[in-house]
């Protein structure tokens, strides 16, 4: 097959015969590949950008060789192997993320986990699941309805993402109001070190013994080792689960309420609020909610009376802050379409360049950075859209996920025109006051954002990154490389 690879910094491999006898020797000959369709299917992520290219003939980063270990020991003596040879390697999960970090930019060794997903042990006096990082979301938490418990984390990647990619994006899930984003829920792991050392976190409740390790390895994206077994929080079934909505004039007013909510420590496990374009294009069958905005609760509880007592303090606000009642058929909506994202798949045939951004900010900068960010994107020559939902919530802040698509005016790259949007939000987060990124994560993306984002703290990431991985072989140009922006 003939095509283009995009990143341009792919290692040479002086014999790459001996690696792959090497590799084979490891995980036994059935479990490695260098087969051209595999290393075209492990090319890229989900980041959007990357699937216009592949339509173009091009891959974003092209890898030497695929390989499925079965357990901690085959992956530890791959990374010596890798190190020795001072080889990158990039882990893989389902390749759901979003924003390229999964891209083997360098080349190198795809390291996949989707042969250890084994449940080790579901503790029901602790509540406590500990599986490994290769399962699939929707396939535990399947397993574990079947044994009355659940853990709530569910991302719109439910059914195509894993336990290791939610933990090196520090993941947040549809229910999170309630359970909590991925950083909330996982109580300890067990990671291959780069030099192949096997470690387990020690598991507690909470405790005060020092830094606490495991933290590092949260959003580290594939750069500091290879998560591959955790132990995360799971709950009993809830016993009652009842939606409620609300049509608001002003986000200001729908922000308020939602605000007073969370801090009357009323934890909804689904808030939505969907602005006036989003709701046009999800609630078009609501009278109610026309011309306004449109906003969701479901709260489930093991105890039905606290999910009365919760939806009735929801309403009490709502109504106190100008909300109108919609009753039940705008959530009964929401779960039917909740993992519908054919819209993305919609733009990019007609030639538009389409993209989604998550961010997170304090509740006093909330209502400034919403409107600071779609005012930014629509003033993009080509931009045909800028709209935004807030998805997650705290008693302390707020995320904001917004989705811009626009065609690529005359003069202009597609890729220019895409990082001209993506600067835009960024630049109008740093300035009010928010962080870059919620639960997508950095990858290649935002790199060029991380100074603004952590100033000096970013060096002390690059020390440690340096002390735990001193040949760089782990998931190398993410997070830490600065590239330069336009
Ligand atoms: C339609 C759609 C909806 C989405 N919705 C959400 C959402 O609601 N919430 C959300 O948080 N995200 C969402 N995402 C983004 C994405 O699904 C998540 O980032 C997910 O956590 C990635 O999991 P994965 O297993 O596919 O990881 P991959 O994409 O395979 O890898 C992601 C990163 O994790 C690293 N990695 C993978 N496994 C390991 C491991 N075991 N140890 C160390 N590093 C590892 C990789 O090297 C890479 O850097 C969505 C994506 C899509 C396409």
């Amino acid at each position: 097959m003939k095509f283009d690879v995009v990143y341009k910094k792919r290692v040479k491999i002086d014999d790459l015969n001996a690696l792959v006898t090497e590799l084979s020797e490891i995980v036994g000959p059935d479990w490695v590949s260098t087969e051209e369709a595999d290393l075209v299917a492990y090319s890229k992520d989900y980041q959007l950008i990357t699937n216009r290219w592949i339509m173009e003939n091009k891959v974003p980063g092209l890898p030497h060789v695929i390989v499925w270990p079965e357990n901690e020991e085959e992956i530890s003596r791959i990374l010596i192997c890798a190190n020795r040879k001072k080889i990158p390697v990039v882990p893989y999960g389902e390749g759901s993320g979003v924003v390229g970090a999964a891209i083997p930019v360098y080349g190198g060794i795809m390291l996949d986990m989707k042969r250890m997903t084994d449940i080790i042990e579901v503790n029901k006096q602790n509540l406590t699941v500990t599986v490994q990082t290769g399962a699939n979301g929707k396939w535990l938490e399947r397993q574990l309805e079947q044994k009355g418990f659940l853990i709530g984390h569910v991302p719109q990647s439910f059914h195509t993402s894993t336990v290791g990619g939610w933990i090196a994006h520090r993941a947040a899930g549809q229910f999170s109001t309630k359970y909590g984003k991925i950083e909330d829920i996982v109580l300890s792991m067990r990671v291959v070190l780069p030099n192949g050392e096997i470690i387990d976190t020690k598991l507690y409740p909470r405790a005060s013994n020092g830094p606490q390790i495991e933290r590092l390895f949260l959003s580290s994206e594939g750069t500091l080792g290879i998560v591959t077994q955790a132990t995360m929080i799971m709950w009993p079934l809830p016993e009652k689960q009842q939606g409620v909505s609300f049509a608001f004039d002003a986000i200001e007013d729908s922000l308020k309420a939602t605000q007073l909510i969370l801090q009357k420590q009323i934890y909804p496990a689904v808030v939505r609020i969907y602005d006036k374009q989003e709701t046009e294009r999800h609630f078009y069958n609501e009278p109610q909610a026309k011309n306004r905005l449109m906003v969701i609760f479901v709260c489930e509880a093991p105890i039905s009376s606290l999910v009365e007592l919760e939806i009735s303090e929801i309403r009490k606000t709502c109504l106190e802050c100008n909300g109108t009642d919609c009753g039940k058929n705008p959530v009964d909506h929401w779960f039917e379409t909740r993992f519908n994202v054919k819209e993305t798949s919609v733009y990019m045939p007609k030639g538009q360049i389409a993209d989604t951004i998550e961010i997170s900010c304090m509740w006093d900068d909330a209502v400034h950075l919403y409107h600071s960010v779609i005012n930014e994107l629509k003033k993009l020559d080509g931009l045909l859209l800028a709209s935004g939902h807030a998805s997650h919530f705290y008693p302390n802040g707020v995320c904001f996920y917004f989705t811009f698509s626009g065609i690529v005016p005359e003069g202009k790259s597609p890729e220019e025109f895409y990082n001209s949007a993506w600067d835009a939000a960024m630049i109008a987060t740093l300035n009010s006051g928010g962080s870059i990124s919620h639960h997508h994560g950095i990858g290649i993306n935002r790199a060029r954002w991380m100074r603004d984002e952590h100033g000096p703290v970013l060096d002390l990431m690059k020390k440690i990154k340096h002390v735990i991985d001193p040949n760089n072989i782990m998931n190398p140009g993410k997070l830490y490389d600065e590239p330069e922006r336009e």
